[in-house]
């Protein structure tokens, strides 16, 4: 077994995220439903994933990150304005609605409306913690091998992740 978060290691964690500048709760994980993943394989963000490297089982940890280490800064060029013939005739785009969005590469991206007028609907593509210096208080609680397929998909096959 793992003794500590390291390369191909999976590895369980309970977390609170704040926002660091409000001091707000925006997200915990449940007591008994830990956060699971295959460290090293950028299956969580890059300044998160580093600041758990070496854990053990029990350690606790706050992490503080910067926007440009989180989400990323709020880039103002995110945002795009549509002709709304451009979209599907049976959407019906309200402000605060998101869109899920397959790119010519076939990626998948989010953007919220954040604008509707009669021709037009403005999208804002950055992430909604975007511009966020975030803060996790994190404890390990779990270390594992992967499985060999784990390992080969890079990423864990719990919590109803299927195929
Ligand atoms: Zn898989």
């Amino acid at each position: 077994m793992p003794d500590k978060v390291a390369k191909n290691v999976v590895v369980s964690v309970q977390y609170k995220l704040w926002l660091d500048d409000e001091n707000t709760l925006i997200e915990e994980s449940d007591s008994d439903d830990p956060m699971v993943y295959l460290h090293g394989h950028d299956n969580i963000i890059t300044g998160l994933e580093r600041a758990l490297e070496g854990l053990k089982v029990g350690d606790r940890k706050t992490v503080r990150l910067s926007a440009e280490d989180a989400y990323g800064e709020y880039d103002s060029e995110g945002v795009e304005v549509l002709d709304r013939a451009q979209l599907p005739p049976d959407l019906e785009p309200e402000e605060g609605m998101l869109l899920q969005i397959i790119d010519d590469d076939g990626g998948e991206t989010v953007a919220e409306i954040v604008e509707v007028t009669d021709e037009t609907i403005t999208l804002d593509f950055n992430h909604p913690l975007a511009g966020e210096a975030l803060r996790f208080e994190v404890e390990v609680t779990g270390l594992r091998s992967p499985t060999p397929e784990e390992l080969a998909h890079g990423h864990v096959h719990q919590h109803g992740h299927h195929h």
